[in-house]
C-alpha cells in the first residue's frame, strides 16, 4: 500500500512538546498550584447531574458567554468560547490566517502562535525582541509595514519571558494595522497576574481581540476552556469556523459556575503574585539573571552553568521546571512556575544546592587567586 502523505508544508512543522516527567515538585507548565474551591467542585458535581445527555449542548453557549460578558462589561456577542485558548487562537487563524496569508510574531514568545499559524497554512513572519525581551517599536513597525501581516500576535504578559507590554504598544500596533486591515491578537493567558490589559481597548471599530483562559488563573487547566473578547463581527466569524457544538455541556456548566467564585480566584492570584515577588527576591541572591515577570512564572538564567545541566540536576532533586535553554533567543534560560509556598521553597533549596555544588567544583578546579584567601 502506498501511504497517504501529510501536506508537504506540514513536514516542516515541529510538534509542540512539554515533557511530563514524574517528580514531586512540578513547576513547568504554569498551572495553578491550588485546586479550585471545594464549593465549586460541589456545585459543579451537582450541576452535572442535571445534564440532558441525549441532547446536543447549547450551541451558542449562551449562559457562559453572557456571564463572561458581564464579568468584562461587554456584550455576549463580543465573547467567543472554545476548548482552551489554544482552540480560540486556532479559530482566529482559521478565519483570518491560512494559505497566502501572514501572521507576525515577536520572538521569543509563546511557541503555539507560530505553530498553529503554520498548521493552518499561514506564513509566519518574525520580529525579534530586545535583549531584555521588550518589544522594540521600530522593529514592530518595520515587520508590520514590510509584510502587512493579516494577523499580528502580541502576548502580554509574554510567555516564557513574563514581560508586560505597556498599553501604548497595543495602540501603536493598531495604528499600523488599521491602514491595511490587519487583525491584532493580544494573548492574555496571564492577564490577571498584572494590572494592565488590552480589554479596555476592545471596540466595534477596532480589529483587536484579546484571548484569555481558565487554565492558569481559574485553577482549571484540566477543563480546557478559553475565550476571547472582540468586536461582534469578528466573534461571528469565529462561530463560522468552529465545529458545530464544539463546546460540550460539561464545560459550559463548569465555566459558568467557576465565574461565581471570583473572590476565590482573586485571592489565588494575589497569593501567587506575592509568592512571585518572594521567588524573584530569593533568585536575586543566587548567581542567576532574573527577568521581571507579570505572570505566574519567572524566567532566569544560571550565570556560571549551562541551563540544561541545571535543569537535569533539578530533576535529579525531584523538581521540574521548564527547560528553555535551547530555545532561540533564550540561551541557557529556565522558567519556573510559581507554586505553593512549600513548592517554591523546595525549588529554591534545590537550585541553591545545585549552584553551590557547582561553585565548589568550580573553585576547586580553579587555581587559587593570590591574596584572595586572606580577603
Ligand atoms: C498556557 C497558555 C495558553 C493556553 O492555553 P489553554 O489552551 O487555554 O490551556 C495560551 N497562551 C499562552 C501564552 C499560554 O502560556
Amino acid at each position: 500500500m502506498s501511504r497517504p502523505r501529510v501536506r508537504d508544508d506540514l513536514a516542516l512543522v515541529e510538534g509542540y512538546h512539554s515533557p511530563q516527567v514524574s517528580v514531586d515538585v512540578r513547576l513547568n507548565t504554569n498551572e495553578s498550584p491550588i485546586a479550585p474551591p471545594a464549593a465549586f467542585t460541589e456545585q459543579f458535581t451537582a450541576a452535572v447531574a442535571t445534564i440532558e445527555w441525549h441532547r446536543y449542548p447549547d450551541r451558542s453557549a449562551s449562559a457562559l458567554r453572557a456571564k463572561l460578558a458581564s464579568h468584562y462589561g461587554v456584550r455576549a456577542e463580543q465573547v467567543f468560547v472554545a476548548n482552551g485558548s489554544n482552540e480560540v487562537l486556532q479559530c482566529l487563524l482559521l478565519a483570518y490566517g491560512g494559505t497566502g496569508r501572514r501572521a507576525a510574531v515577536f520572538e521569543p514568545t509563546y511557541a503555539l502562535h507560530s505553530h498553529i499559524a503554520r498548521v493552518v497554512g499561514t506564513e509566519v513572519v518574525v520580529g525579534q525582541r530586545t535583549e531584555q525581551f521588550d518589544l522594540d517599536l521600530d522593529v514592530v513597525r518595520e515587520v508590520i509595514t514590510a509584510n502587512q501581516p493579516e494577523v499580528v500576535f502580541l502576548c502580554s504578559p509574554n510567555n516564557p519571558t513574563g514581560v508586560v507590554d505597556p498599553p501604548e504598544t497595543v495602540r501603536t500596533v493598531l495604528d499600523l494595522t488599521r491602514d491595511y486591515g490587519g487583525l491584532v491578537i493580544v494573548d492574555e493567558a496571564y492577564g490577571q497576574f498584572t494590572p494592565t490589559s488590552a480589554v479596555s481597548l476592545i471596540d466595534e471599530h477596532e480589529a483587536l481581540v484579546v484571548s484569555r483562559t481558565f487554565s492558569k488563573t481559574w485553577s482549571l487547566a484540566a477543563l480546557r476552556l478559553g475565550y476571547c473578547i472582540g468586536p461582534s463581527w469578528l466573534i461571528a466569524s469565529l462561530e463560522d469556523v468552529a465545529l458545530p457544538y464544539h463546546l460540550d455541556a460539561v464545560k459550559q456548566l463548569a465555566g459558568t459556575i467557576a465565574l461565581d467564585f471570583r473572590k476565590e480566584m482573586d485571592e489565588r492570584v494575589s497569593f501567587l503574585v506575592e509568592e512571585r515577588g518572594r521567588l524573584a527576591t530569593a533568585l536575586a541572591d543566587l548567581p542567576v539573571s532574573v527577568w521581571p515577570s507579570g505572570a505566574n512564572f519567572v524566567l532566569f538564567r544560571p550565570e556560571n552553568r549551562a541551563g540544561a545541566e541545571v535543569w537535569q540536576e533539578l530533576v535529579d532533586r525531584s523538581v521540574l521546571v521548564r527547560n528553555c535553554a535551547s530555545w532561540p533567543g533564550l540561551d541557557g534560560c529556565l522558567r519556573v512556575t510559581v507554586g505553593t509556598r512549600r513548592e517554591n521553597e523546595a525549588f529554591l533549596t534545590a537550585l541553591a544546592d545545585v549552584l553551590r555544588a557547582s561553585s565548589v567544583l568550580g573553585s576547586a578546579s580553579r587555581s587559587p587567586v593570590p591574596g584572595k584567601e586572606s580577603a
